[in-house]
């Protein structure tokens, strides 16, 4: 039984985010995608908030389970016993992070794997920061979010102001 790791801010959750995930999921016997708490950029969403629009984007998907963490991946990988860890490539500058990321993860926790997923092209030039921003410029997101991060980015931006 493969049990994979998908970690990442997701502030909030998007189409892109989710293929990744529905992709996953299909590929290993369970994914378990990691909130993580304390990013150092300022966010949208609570970590609780991001839990739940991440779990009601994904209750149709019965081996997925969406868990908050705070602290190192492999600290979090151990924790749970997962040595598979999912992120997501987009053609942009995503594989140098990644690549420099997994050399040092390497190094700290050598039984951890990384597994990339190819995004999709419909979702290659999709980052939730700049779902954000053309949600605060008044555009329309719906083709990008999952419908419960619509209503909940609107009410964000309806606070802002
Ligand atoms: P980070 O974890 O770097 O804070 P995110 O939370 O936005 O960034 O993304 C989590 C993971 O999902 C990363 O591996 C990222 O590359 C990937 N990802 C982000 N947007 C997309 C997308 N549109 N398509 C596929 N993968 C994506």
């Amino acid at each position: 039984m493969i049990i994979a790791l998908y970690p990442g801010s997701f502030d909030p959750v998007t189409k892109g985010h989710l293929d990744i995930a529905c992709r996953a999921a299909r590929l290993f016997d369970r994914l378990i995608i990691g909130v993580y708490d304390t990013p150092e950029k300022k966010l949208m969403f609570s970590t609780a908030e991001r839990v739940a629009l991440f779990s009601e984007a994904t209750r149709t998907l019965p081996n997925v389970e969406i868990r908050p963490f705070s602290g190192l991946l492999i600290s979090f990988a151990r924790e749970l016993k997962v040595d598979t860890v999912v992120r997501g490539l987009r053609v942009s500058n995503d594989f140098e992070f990644e690549f420099d990321m997994a050399m040092l993860n390497r190094k700290l926790a050598p039984e951890l794997e990384l597994i990339c997923f190819m995004a999709s092209p419909e979702y290659q030039f999709l980052s939730a920061s700049m779902m954000k921003e053309v949600a605060r410029l008044g555009g329309d997101i719906t083709a990008f979010v999952p419908a419960n991060v619509v209503k909940a980015i609107k009410s964000k931006v309806a606070a802002e102001r």
